[in-house]
């Protein structure tokens, strides 16, 4: 990119504005999660009238390693719809001017030998005291730029050259060109969940699609050691890292199945082990959500993707709770699903070859369709209760840099006695 001394970021917030009396608590979520995202930047964070300000402290340019560093960390903050570097100047014609004509010589150096650049202004009056509506700001600046810079060529409605102007009571920005971001809602503006986060493909997706809508995740992942290799947690805690680039960061426990796999397999008719893991997955899971205070828990699964999705199983699967269980990627695509991953990051990750929990003893032929009342009777053979325990014994928190794991020694009794 060519240096373009820019000492402004203006960024933009489209769902958030709309939300009536929560809108200060929504934008005070935004700020201090920006602010979390790019400390160390030595930048400035602040808000005006439905825009949030990036400047430097010293209100000089952004160096170079500030304008990566704000590029990249601020596309994961959820709730900002996109952003644009820009010059700052007085908010009057003749400073707007001076700005634009000191600085357009290298708004055109990456069209250097070009002709017929096509060119406009889009202009936002946002005070309606400036002596000039929106239109006449745009029609003086084409007859100023385009008789000085016969390359350019006006074209109001494919522009390759894009300038916007923004005029508030206290300020004018200038900006070329606009980052989009995810938009969605900042992280923590609604209740926490807990993720059941396998080494697959789908559950970072599903994680990252319910961070979208400002909710706060931790992390929970089940293995089955010496049955499933050391390496699956580094691998979780690689996933988790990732995730956690998108929210308030959250905690990975990890919990090992291994022992109460081999009761449920040396006591339980075969076809049913898958389903009768995810039942204790889930019962788990939900033990540890109450004992954190987190109000849902989040899946990846999808509609008939695998034997353990079929609806009959699912409804199985989901009578296990008592919680609130969201499945973002009920009716996703895979191939969508796989889009998503590429782009957050978390596909190269998941494609790790590592087995998990649901390979161990896996049955030749899960059963996909077995009413109810079959699986509770097989599950009668089962002393659950003594089962949670066992298995609770094992969670321990996930040291995120190592993947080492510490046990969670404190194991308080949930308020709600697990089903
Ligand atoms: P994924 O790609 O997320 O592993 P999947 O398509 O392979 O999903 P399943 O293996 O049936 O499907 O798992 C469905 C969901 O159950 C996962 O998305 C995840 O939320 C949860 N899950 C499965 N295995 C584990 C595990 N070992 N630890 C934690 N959660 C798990
Ligand atoms: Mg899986």
């Amino acid at each position: 990119m060519d240096y373009i001394p820019y000492n402004i970021v203006l960024c933009r917030y489209g769902e958030l504005a709309l939300k009536g009396k929560n809108r200060k608590r929504f934008e005070n979520q935004l700020k201090d999660n920006m602010r979390h995202k790019l400390a160390g930047l030595d930048i400035k964070v602040y808000s005006d009238r439905g825009r949030m300000y990036i400047r430097s402290k010293d209100r000089e340019p952004f160096t170079p390693e500030q304008v990566d560093g704000i590029s990249v960390r601020l596309k994961k903050v959820f709730g900002l719809v996109s952003f644009s570097f820009g010059l700052h100047s007085e908010p009057t014609m003749e400073a707007i001017e001076a700005t634009i004509r000191e600085h357009f010589p290298s708004f055109l150096k990456k069209y250097e030998g070009q002709t017929d650049i096509p060119y406009r202004m889009k202009a936002r009056r946002g005070d309606k005291r400036f002596p000039l509506i929106s239109r006449d700001i745009e029609i003086h600046f084409a007859e100023v730029l385009l008789s000085e810079y016969p390359q350019l060529k006006l074209d109001l409605s494919n522009p390759e050259l894009l300038v916007s102007l923004e005029v508030r009571t206290e300020h004018a920005i200038i900006c070329l060109d606009r980052i989009q971001s995810y938009g969605g809602l900042p992280s923590g503006s609604s209740s926490r969940a807990l993720v059941l986060l396998s080494g697959g493909i789908d559950s970072p997706v599903a994680a990252w699609q319910m961070m979208s809508r400002g909710t706060r995740l931790d992390f929970l992942t089940f293995h089955s050691y010496p049955y499933t290799p050391i390496e699956l947690l580094p691998k979780v805690a690689e996933l988790t890292r990732v995730l956690n680039k998108y929210q308030i960061p959250g905690k990975l426990y990890a919990c090992n199945l291994a022992e109460a796999q081999k009761v449920i397999r040396d006591t339980c008719e075969e076809k049913y082990r898958t389903i009768l893991y995810r039942r204790l997955m889930f019962r788990i899971s939900e033990r540890l959500a109450l004992m954190k205070d987190l109000e849902a828990l989040v899946t990846g699964e999808s509609l008939g993707q695998v034997a353990s999705q079929t609806m009959r199983n699912l409804h199985a699967i989901n009578r296990s709770t008592d919680m609130l269980v969201l499945r973002p990627l009920l009716g996703m695509d895979k191939d969508f699903a796989v889009k998503i991953a590429r782009d957050i990051e978390t596909f190269e990750i998941s494609n790790i070859e590592c087995a998990d929990s649901c390979t161990v003893f896996m049955p030749d032929s899960p059963i996909t369709n077995s009413p109810l009342h079959f699986i509770e009777r097989e599950e009668e053979k089962l002393d659950n209760d003594a089962l949670i325990d066992m298995c609770f014994q094992t969670v321990s928190q996930v040291d995120l840099a190592t993947g080492d794991e510490t046990l969670i020694t404190e194991i308080e009794e949930p308020e709600k006695k697990t089903k």
